[in-house]
């Protein structure tokens, strides 16, 4: 899910964006703030963008961009943001799926140490 898609979900929850350059925010209802805060830095940036046309910033980071969720996990598929459902794995709520599994971030990062196969270490 892009930044901007994020920000179409808030705005139909009832959201919405103060494009102050000094502090850019967004006002979302307290169901989404989990949403918000997973993709906190693409709003800030999607809401200093739409404030002033400019070109997006060249993307060279390898940082996962959904930072701390994985952008996309093997065998699954990518990270994508849907109604609040449970974890396919265990007892937690998230707004996060890979593909068509929801799981919460928990589930997701063991999901993405196993993908790994044991680079770590
Ligand atoms: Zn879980």
């Amino acid at each position: 899910m892009t930044a901007e898609e994020v920000l179409a979900h808030i705005m139909q929850a009832g959201g919405r964006v103060i494009a102050d350059p000094a502090r850019p925010r967004v006002i979302v209802p307290l169901a989404l703030k989990s949403l918000v805060l997973a993709h906190k830095a693409a709003l800030r940036a999607l809401v200093l963008q739409s404030n002033e046309v400019a070109d997006p910033p060249p993307q060279t980071e390898t940082r996962e961009y959904a930072f701390p969720w994985p952008s996309a996990l093997t065998g699954l598929g990518p990270h994508a943001v849907g109604p609040f459902d449970i974890c396919s794995e265990c007892s937690g709520w998230s707004w996060v799926r890979y593909g068509h599994t929801v799981l919460c971030l928990t589930c997701a990062r063991h999901h993405l140490r196993e993908g790994q196969s044991g680079r770590e270490g």
